[in-house]
């Protein structure tokens, strides 16, 4: 597979503070970086835009209005273009950031002008870094999580691979964090089905889409015959690891 979405969780990210995590995403530019000298194109769709809010003004909010959550999100999402243009310097990788609603993908003028966008950075060697318009989305036009966003950006892009990076190993029979018997699925191949045959906890604070949102993405990509790996994006090399068959996570076929 040459053309790699790879999608990356807050709680990946972030810690419950909104501090950006060094090494993590350190170790992410450092396997994209392994990636494109392998001769693949990624594009990433990161989530953390909120929680970083709350880490740069330093306080949790009090208010849960749309409002202030869209406030949130436009402060956090210097941070995290900030930290990711740090990280990616590293490897001389210049990143480039885009912000995208529901509208842009369901306009063919607007889904052209993306496309057209999208295959230029890559061209120029710049990671695109594709993220919700929060601060614009609104109910009607909101994606709603970034599962989905980055599921319409690999179709857009004719992808060949989707790669979530959440914080558990992959998709289980049951909540790995609430049942220490969880069992993890390592292979799918009816994503509809699977979602009626496993069971589903809470998601996380500031994730907003949870496990079942993942298995809907795999779904809609499986549809255009594009594979999706759920990954553990906490650990280290893991998309090396797993490309290896040296780590485990969920593959959906
Ligand atoms: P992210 O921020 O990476 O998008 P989410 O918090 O939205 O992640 O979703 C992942 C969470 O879903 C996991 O941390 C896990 O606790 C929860 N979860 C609930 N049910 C399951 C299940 N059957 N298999 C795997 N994870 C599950």
């Amino acid at each position: 597979s040459k053309k790699i979405v790879i999608k990356i969780g807050s709680n990946v990210l972030s810690d419950e503070n909104g501090v950006v995590d060094k090494k993590v995403l350190h170790n992410i530019a450092e396997q994209v970086n392994d990636l494109i000298s392998m001769g693949k194109q990624v594009i990433l769709v990161s989530s953390g835009a909120g929680i970083c809010g709350v880490g740069a003004i330093n306080k949790w909010s009090r208010r849960g209005d749309i409002n202030y959550k869209q406030a949130l999100c436009a402060i956090g999402q210097v941070e995290l273009m900030m930290a990711y243009k740090e990280y990616f310097a590293d490897y001389g990788i210049h990143v480039a950031q885009i912000l995208l609603t529901r509208d842009d993908f369901s306009d063919p003028h607007r889904t052209l002008n993306i496309r057209n966008a999208m295959f230029t950075l890559i061209d120029e060697g710049v990671i695109p870094v594709i993220n919700e318009n929060d601060s614009v989305s609104v109910d009607e036009i909101k994606i709603g999580d970034n599962d989905t966003l980055a599921a319409l950006t690999a179709s857009l892009w004719n992808a060949d691979l989707m790669i979530i990076l959440s914080d558990i190993d992959g998709v289980y029979d049951k909540d790995p964090k609430t049942e220490s018997d969880a069992k993890l699925i390592d292979l799918v191949e009816n994503a509809d089905r699977l979602i009626e045959t496993i069971s589903i906890g809470g998601t996380s604070s500031f994730g907003t889409g949870g496990i079942a949102s993942k298995i809907e993405a795999a779904s809609r990509v499986n549809k255009f015959g594009i594979p999706m790996l759920l990954l553990n994006g906490e650990k280290e090399n893991i998309i090396r690891k797993s490309l290896d068959g040296k780590s485990r996570g969920t593959l959906f076929l």
